[in-house]
């Protein structure tokens, strides 16, 4: 049993003040494989006021010395990627291969791209050649808050600590309770990298403990979250009080429209899509809508991508799917199945119950649902599983309205050949991100959402300005 109850507070390992044991399960098993502390408000506290001691320094440091750190944090990144790979594939569940390609690297990708995008920041920009003597300053946002989840635990962290170091802001870290191992790792790569004491900080903690005395706490000026709606809104309440900036990265139930004109891969890759990670990205395309014309086809080829899919331990080699992080999740899963199968969506791959031959662990079936109505249990809610919803449309309008058709607007993909129609049609999409016939953004382009997905953009360039205010300047000298 691993024993991690310490934080990092002011640049030190702290036993907790005011800690209550929680144990890290491994998905795959059901069993735990470590010990952390959840915090209490002594232990917030401190971190907050050693974030808030950093600041005045931290902010005055010159971008290029930010940047030199930064730099050291990517060459210990780099040499840790494989401790990070296997931290996060038993407390998530990630298949150990797609731990090493895809989530621990997604933190590498993000400090690699913040870095060239720093090296281009303007701190001080000119405001136009009709005022002269004016500046825009972009001023460090202060002392943040952040709060992640466990489902892409790396990807999301760096999103956050990168640019806010980079930006000269200093942070209180709550990681997800559930998958809280891999930011353990990543304070220890930024003590080793010589992160000045107290810039950033790190208190483990539960949503209602730490989560909400940090949205709350009067010193600090910016909560950046990622995770579900539902604890955005809470969070966004709590934090109106003391007027706080919030940055949300929510849920989505992103759309994937399939016209009949799409390359023949099109429906298997939507699917794959769908399911990668065990269905629990916020940017998965869950809805799959497919125009009439190739409907029976393109739910035959889902259907077979599917029961394709092998499911299996997360430390087992291969390109199999691992289990959901958690009872909890593994609950909700099974019960949004059969929510769909009980008001009338047609099963064709998948359902309740585990996969055959699996009698322990949270492993759910790769679940294809066709002839949904948009109106379905499962075509609004964000299932955060491999649940995939294939919906009948005929025309491009209706494709569209479908589409918009959702609390949510994180991701949308279409697959067309059409390059006109591609583009039109992304143009209608009330969506923060728009990605056709599988390709995926660029490196630097933005992350984030509208609605009930959030407000935040992350990565690149617009990352590092959400992390900074805008400070408007006349009279500017030399
Ligand atoms: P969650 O909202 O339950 O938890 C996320 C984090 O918030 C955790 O650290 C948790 O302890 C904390 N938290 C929970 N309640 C809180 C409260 N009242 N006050 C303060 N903190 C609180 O979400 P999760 O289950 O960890 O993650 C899954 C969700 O995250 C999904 O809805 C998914 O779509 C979303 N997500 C969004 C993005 C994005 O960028 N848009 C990325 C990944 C995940």
């Amino acid at each position: 049993m691993i024993n991690k109850t310490d934080f990092y507070i002011d640049g030190k390992w702290v036993a907790p003040q005011q800690g209550t044991a929680l144990e890290v399960i491994d998905p795959s098993t059901e069993d735990a494989f470590a010990t952390i502390s959840l915090g209490g408000e002594a232990d917030t506290n401190a971190a907050v006021a050693a974030a808030k001691r950093a600041f005045p320094a931290w902010s005055k440091t010159p971008p290029a010395e930010r940047l030199a750190l930064v730099k050291k944090i990517r060459e210990i990144y780099k040499s840790r990627m494989d401790d990070m790979a296997a931290a996060i594939s038993q407390e998530m569940g990630a298949p150990i291969d797609m731990a090493k390609q895809q989530q621990a690297p997604a933190g590498l990708g993000h400090i690699t791209n913040f870095i060239k995008a720093a090296e281009n920041f303007e701190f001080v920009r000119p405001l136009g050649d009709h005022a002269p003597n004016d500046r825009i300053v972009m001023d460090p946002a202060g002392v943040i808050a952040m709060i992640t989840p466990w489902n892409w635990p790396m990807n999301q962290i760096t999103l956050k600590v990168i640019p806010a170091l980079l930006t000269g802001c200093t942070m209180v870290l709550k990681p997800s309770e559930i998958a809280p191992m891999n930011a353990l790792i990543f304070a220890e790569i930024l003590d080793e990298a010589g992160v000045p004491a107290g810039v950033f900080n790190l208190v483990n903690g539960d949503g209602p403990g730490v989560g909400t005395q940090l949205s709350g706490h009067p010193d600090i000026d910016m909560v950046s979250f990622t995770g579900s709606t539902r604890a955005g809104r809470l969070i966004s309440k709590n934090a109106a009080e003391t007027l706080k900036r919030v940055h949300l990265e929510l849920g989505g139930k992103g759309a994937n429209i399939v016209f009949a004109d799409a390359d023949e891969k099109a429906v298997r890759r939507g699917a794959m899509h769908c399911f990668n990670n065990t269905g629990q990205s916020c940017n998965a395309p869950t809805r799959m809508l497919v125009q009439r014309e190739i409907y029976d086809q393109s739910v035959e080829a889902a259907a077979a991508a599917a029961q394709a899919l092998e499911v299996g331990p997360a430390g087992s080699n291969g390109r199999h799917m691992g289990p959901a992080v958690s009872g909890a999740q593994f609950e909700k899963i099974q019960n949004l199945i059969q929510v769909g199968i009980d008001e009338g969506a047609r099963l064709i791959a998948g359902g309740v119950g585990r996969p055959d031959g699996l009698n322990r662990g949270f492993f759910c079936r790769p679940t294809v649902f066709a002839d949904v109505n948009n109106d379905m249990t499962i075509a609004r809610e964000e299932i955060f599983g491999p649940v995939l919803s294939i919906i009948p449309f005929d025309t491009e309008e209706e494709a569209i309205a479908i589409a918009n058709d959702t609390p949510y607007g994180l991701t949308s993909y279409v697959q067309s050949g059409d390059d006109a129609r591609r583009s039109r049609v992304a143009m209608e999409l009330r969506s923060g991100m728009v990605e056709m016939n599988g390709q995926p953004r660029g490196a630097g382009a933005p992350f984030g959402g509208v609605k009930a997905s959030g407000n935040g953009r992350e990565g690149g360039m617009w990352g590092l300005e959400d992390f900074c205010e805008v400070k408007a300047v006349s009279g500017w000298g030399a």
